[in-house]
């Protein structure tokens, strides 16, 4: 039998009780806080177990669980854990018409074109449809469901001046660098990480703009 150092016997002495004849057989570790022992190496997961750790991990990729839903307030994609389907009667949608406000406008397809205020409510359509009964029923997120039923206006709603018209079929899909591309300013700030793990602005905020 090998020789132990002193640095071995110390690590022994404190997480392995030294046992008569202790070699391949299981070895009691010492519990601070249990009386019990624990044998080492662990047993093998019993098959119960393991069937509940992939049932747990499948649950928890799948496609439902990973898929996006968008809000018809917000037009937002949120989880669609996050999101429900709401009839329309259970609120109050009169925070969301903004006729006559001048802050929802129409698409213009040219600059001659005259500036129509958006009519009605503004809502994400393809949020909505017509539940059995023959109502409507929207798509809602969390936290705009939330503040309409307080008679506030959701933060992000497209009603609070955030309503840019439907995007080109063209715009649509765009990948990160394309979007870079096609932008019409470019921006560069440096953001710093602190040791607390906030971040913060260093130095200036730069834009340039872009011959698009
Ligand atoms: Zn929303």
């Amino acid at each position: 039998m090998p020789s132990l150092s002193d640095l071995d016997r110390v690590i022994l002495r404190t997480f392995v009780p030294l046992t008569a004849g202790a070699g391949p057989a299981p070895v009691a570790l010492a519990q601070p806080t249990s009386t019990l022992p624990v044998s080492f190496p662990p047993h093998p997961r019993s098959l119960s177990h393991v069937a509940s750790v992939i049932r747990a991990f499948t649950t928890e990729l799948y496609s439902a669980s990973l898929r996006d839903s968008v809000c018809s307030v917000c037009a937002q994609l949120h989880p669609s854990s996050d999101v429900q389907w709401r009839a329309a009667q259970s609120f109050d949608f009169s925070l969301l018409d903004r006729s006559g406000t001048g802050c929802v406008r129409a698409e213009r397809l040219s600059s001659a074109d005259l500036v129509p205020d958006v009519q009605g409510f503004i809502l994400e359509h393809r949020a909505t449809r017509i539940g059995n009964g023959g109502d409507l029923e929207l798509q809602i997120c969390g936290p705009c469901e939330r503040s309409l039923r307080k008679k506030r206006m959701p933060v992000l709603a497209l009603a609070n001046g955030l309503w840019l018209g439907d995007v080109p079929p063209v715009l649509r899909d765009l990948s990160f660098v394309e979007k870079l591309c096609i932008s019409r300013y470019r921006h560069n700030i440096c953001v710093v990480k602190l040791s607390q793990g906030q971040r913060k602005l260093s130095g200036n905020a730069i834009v340039f703009g872009q011959p698009i």
